[in-house]
């Protein structure tokens, strides 16, 4: 079922991809151990189940202005090469007849706006034509944060990285080559959209469209990027990998071992929680499980993602 919220004259609608296989992400969070888990109640069932593990979604948000369609974070996509994480790659998902039935076709997306240029969050910028990679988005202009484009391009030339990204290793078959990876994801997902013309690299904090901008948070990457969407005195703020489960709410310090930079992550996590608590800021998490949109609640010293 497809789902739709409000900010002012503004509609996001989920797009599905896949819900991810339960355990598959164990240990991203390495604080977050079952125990540590159960501890938080307000998790079950949506975004854990009773043994402890988390649960998480890989999914899209499209932004309706009325005037402009930004399409944020395309997912996997199909027939993706994904060493790095295998499982996710090699899809065959209805993805965009999804999108068609929430009442998008290819065609009318004016724009794809990417948090970060993971593999997760790219993947259906591109779909196969015959063994071409080719824009999905024909009329699109595909705004990538230059910064961010720029260091992901570095890694396809073999700069250091600094991303423990150690837990891929436990997955079925998985090759932790991360320059390897990226390169995959250049060639595939991003390259041909340059080639086509369809790129804008655009500063931080960039205004897509009337109420629609990028918001820097850098940590998960180093120019890592939410959406922030206003109108009519409402706020909307689609996370990206910022916040990556709903038990950083509970727990804002808790980083992901993909991170680039835990410490970074973890501060600009304790500040945001602390600026929107309490507030009508709705939040749209781009991992998460079930209702993944949500208020922020204070709980004691910590907060508390309330699902809408
Ligand atoms: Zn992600």
């Amino acid at each position: 079922m497809t789902q739709s919220w409000q900010i002012g004259d503004i509609k996001i609608t989920q797009i599905n991809e896949f819900a991810v296989e339960v355990g598959e992400l164990d240990g991203l969070i390495a604080e977050a151990t079952p125990d540590a888990v159960k501890a938080v109640p307000w998790l079950y069932p949506d975004y854990a189940n009773e043994n402890g593990q988390t649960l998480w979604s890989v999914h899209s948000f499209v932004i309706d202005t009325g005037s402009s369609v930004v399409l944020v974070d395309p997912a996997c996509g199909n027939h993706k090469d994904l060493p790095l994480i295998p499982a996710w790659g090699g899809l065959d998902t209805p993805y965009l007849k999804r999108l068609e039935e929430a009442g998008y076709a290819p065609k009318q997306i004016d724009y794809v706006a990417i948090t970060h240029l993971h593999l997760d969050h790219v993947g259906w910028n591109t779909v196969l034509d015959g063994d071409r990679w080719v824009p999905t988005f024909p009329n699109a202009r595909y705004t990538f944060v230059q910064d961010e484009f720029e260091y992901h391009r570095g890694l396809t030339e073999g700069a250091t990285v600094t991303e423990d990204l150690g837990h891929a290793v436990t997955y079925n078959g998985a090759d932790p080559d991360i320059h390897k990876q990226t390169r995959l994801v250049f060639e595939q997902s991003i390259q041909p959209c340059v080639d086509a013309g369809l790129v804008d690299l655009v500063p931080q904090n960039h205004t897509i469209c009337d109420g629609v901008r990028y918001t820097s948070t850098p940590g998960h990457t180093k120019s890592h990027s939410s959406l922030t969407i206003e109108s009519g005195g409402q706020t909307g703020f689609i996370t990206g990998d910022f916040v990556h489960h709903p038990i950083q709410a509970a727990q804002p310090t808790w980083s992901s071992r993909g991170d680039w930079n835990r410490e970074l992550s973890s501060e600009r996590r304790v500040e945001f929680m602390e600026s929107v608590a309490d507030t009508d800021v709705l939040v749209f998490g781009t991992h998460f499980a079930g209702h993944s949109v949500g208020r922020i609640v204070r709980d004691g010293d910590a907060y508390e993602f309330a699902a809408v």
